[in-house]
């Protein structure tokens, strides 16, 4: 049993030997093409099997037992087809060569074991060679060849139990740490391939370097930064011998500080003239290469060029200056509020235009905080003046929308706050003082009233000039046929007045006039009632909602108050000033009504009134019987 112990060992010895020349080897020889490196790998495994046969334990006159079938199936797993073929053809005229009765047995064994290897990968197409699959694949090549190999023996040679389990065992075991020790150096050099080809083929440039700082590697990038065709030409050369004396200079000393120091140096800004003579912007990042003992044994270094992300970040910061200069410059106040009603920017402008609340009013605040303290100071005739949550959400909603309006200030300044929305959902606010431009509108409101108010008044009397009248006279027609109330008016003309003034001179002429038209307006009892100077010594009123009854009086307690006011008339045969009154009035009955008609009527009445003897009051129904009033 020692014997069979001793030989079972040098199986082993001989199986991991192969397993791990191959997986310790084989990254290395990448470089190697591939129908080379796969009959590499097809000769070493076939090696192994025939050395694994060749120290077989011989369990029973010409049955051995070994572990040929791990290395076949592995060999058949990993190399496909033609390293099957191999290893199968070199392994069988192996076992022939042996000679013995369980020749034609072992040969089967040595072809499923293969052929196992080789399905398991093509049977499961679609999975990635993982664990899961290398276990079924151990399990079903050493059990299937195993159990095959008992079939083909001669009949009665071995039991089942005997043949079958320990070599499967043993095999399957065996197959399954091969395939994972493979497994293990595949993926680690797929990994290493992917690395090399991310670092190799980057636009950064890469480069390793050893602790003398010569390159130990380097991709194409840094090559051609350095003005050299391929990454071989830096291997060996330090960076004295590829970089101007200033540039290597300072990698030099960068290195160093990294290399001695154990620290990386990361995104360090530098400028450099490149090989065509530019200067260009780069970001350097070095880290340092650590031994398993922990010194350093070199550096990765990593340069990017960053010439036009920097000219961008200079644009854009020239254009934010240049910006915020002329927002912070600007006449107005601006600000910019978000969708959530915080603000984004202000301006002193617009700071300054609010003299209790302009300290908040600053970037990050909240406008709903602002418009609290809008109420509390008092700071806005135009705000409520208790705290009023509606009156805030109310003005927010207008802060972040389309929005104009004038607000008053306690100290009286107004401001004009105009609101944009931009498409992001941001509003612009602009505010002007508006002050100055609001007294001089007043002002000019006012003047224009004033105008206005002249342009309707006779200068003599202070009456309603003629324009003034006739404006009048149309609307209170229109009024009073729209609500169907009856409208009266009266023609007044003074007596006699040519002889007045010829007698007394024109000026004496003047503040008689003033005198009947004081007597005119005092005798106007109703706000509605409107007295105007007709023109020369001739007056008129307008007496809304005034029947034909109610014009007489009025007619009538204004001719006494002229006769009372016993202003002397000596070329007048009564001695003192009179005035004869013509009174027209249109009735609810009559709804067809006329400016000019009531006037000629009104005058009509005044002629009559003239005729029959001055000094009274003679009236006329527009369209109805006509109907005289003696005077009393
Ligand atoms: P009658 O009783 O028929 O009305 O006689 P009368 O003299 O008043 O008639 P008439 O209309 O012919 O004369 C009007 C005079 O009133 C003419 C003018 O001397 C005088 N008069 C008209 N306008 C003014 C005015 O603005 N100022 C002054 N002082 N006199 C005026
Ligand atoms: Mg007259
Ligand atoms: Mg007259």
């Amino acid at each position: 049993m020692g014997t069979v112990g001793q030989m079972l060992a040098g199986n082993f010895a001989v199986v991991a030997l192969f397993v791990l020349l191959w997986s310790r080897t084989g990254y290395w020889l990448k470089s190697v093409p591939r129908p080379w490196r796969d009959g590499l790998f097809a000769l070493s495994m076939s090696l192994g099997t025939v050395a694994a046969m060749y120290m077989a334990v011989e369990i029973q006159p010409g049955l051995f037992f070994d572990l040929r079938h791990a290395l076949l199936a592995v060999a058949a797993f990993f190399g496909g087809w033609p390293a099957a073929v191999v290893t199968t053809a070199i392994a069988s005229i192996y076992r022939l060569s042996m000679g013995g009765d369980g020749g034609f047995a072992g040969i089967v064994g040595i072809v499923v074991a293969s052929l196992l290897g080789l399905a398991i990968p093509a049977l499961l197409r679609n999975r990635p060679r993982d664990v899961g699959q290398l276990a079924i694949m151990s399990v079903l090549s050493a059990v299937g060849a195993s159990i095959a190999q008992y079939l083909a023996l001669p009949s009665g040679t071995l039991s089942l139990v005997d043949a079958v389990l320990p070599n499967s065992i043993m095999n399957a075991g065996i197959t399954a740490i091969a395939a994972i020790v493979y497994l293990r150096s595949w993926r680690l050099s797929a990994d290493r391939e992917l690395m090399a080809t991310a670092l190799f083929h980057a636009p950064d440039y890469a480069y390793v370097i050893d602790a003398s700082g010569r390159f130990v590697a380097a991709n194409d990038a840094a090559a051609r930064l350095v003005g050299r065709d391929s990454a071989t030409a830096l291997i060996g050369k330090t960076c004295f011998q590829l970089l101007p004396p200033e540039a290597a200079q300072a990698h030099h000393s960068q290195d160093q500080q990294v290399l001695t120091s154990g620290k990386p140096i990361i995104d360090l800004r530098s400028q450099m003239v490149d090989a065509s003579g530019q200067l260009r912007s780069y970001s350097t990042t070095k880290v340092p290469l650590h031994a398993p003992d922990g010194g350093t044994i070199g550096l990765v270094g990593v340069m990017r060029d960053i010439t036009v992300a920097q000219q961008l970040a200079e644009e854009l910061t020239l254009n934010r200056d240049t910006l915020s200069y002329a927002l912070s410059e600007m006449n107005g106040g601006i600000a910019m509020i978000d969708s959530s009603g915080h603000l984004i920017f202000s301006n002193d402008r617009y700071r300054n235009s609010f003299p209790y609340t302009g300290h908040l009013r600053v970037p990050g605040a909240d406008m709903r905080t602002v418009l609290a303290a809008v109420i509390a100071t008092g700071e806005q005739l135009t705000a409520p003046r208790q705290p009023d949550p509606q009156w805030i959400a109310t003005t927010l909603t207008h802060l972040t929308s389309q929005w104009d309006e004038e607000v008053q200030l306690f100290n009286g300044t107004w401001l004009q706050v105009r609101v944009h929305t931009t498409s992001n959902g941001t509003s612009m606010v602009l505010v002007s003082d508006v002050t100055r431009f609001k007294q001089a509108q007043d002002e000019l409101n006012s003047a224009t009233d004033q105008l206005k108010q002249l342009a309707r008044t006779d200068g003599l009397t202070d009456l309603l000039n003629r324009r003034a009248f006739d404006e009048s006279l149309e609307a209170e027609i229109r009024r009073s046929a729209r609500t169907g109330t009856p409208l009266s008016l009266l023609m007044i003309d003074v007596d006699h007045f040519k002889a007045f003034n010829d007698h007394y001179g024109h000026p004496a002429g003047d503040a008689c006039l003033r005198q009947v038209a004081e007597l005119l307006r005092a005798s106007l009892k109703r706000p509605a009632d409107l007295a105007a100077r007709y023109g020369g010594e001739e007056f008129a009123a307008i007496l809304p909602d005034t029947d034909e009854d109610g014009a007489y009086l009025v007619a009538e307690a204004f001719r006494r108050a002229v006769a009372q006011a016993r202003l002397t008339h000596e070329r007048s045969d009564k001695g003192i000033v009179t005035a004869s009154v013509g009174v027209a009035t249109y009735m609810p009955d009559n709804l067809e009504r006329n400016a000019l008609e009531l006037a000629k009527a009104a005058d009509d009445a005044l002629y009559s009134a003239k005729a029959a003897g001055r000094d009274r009051v003679f009236g006329a129904r527009v369209a109805g019987k006509e109907r005289r009033y003696g005077s009393y």
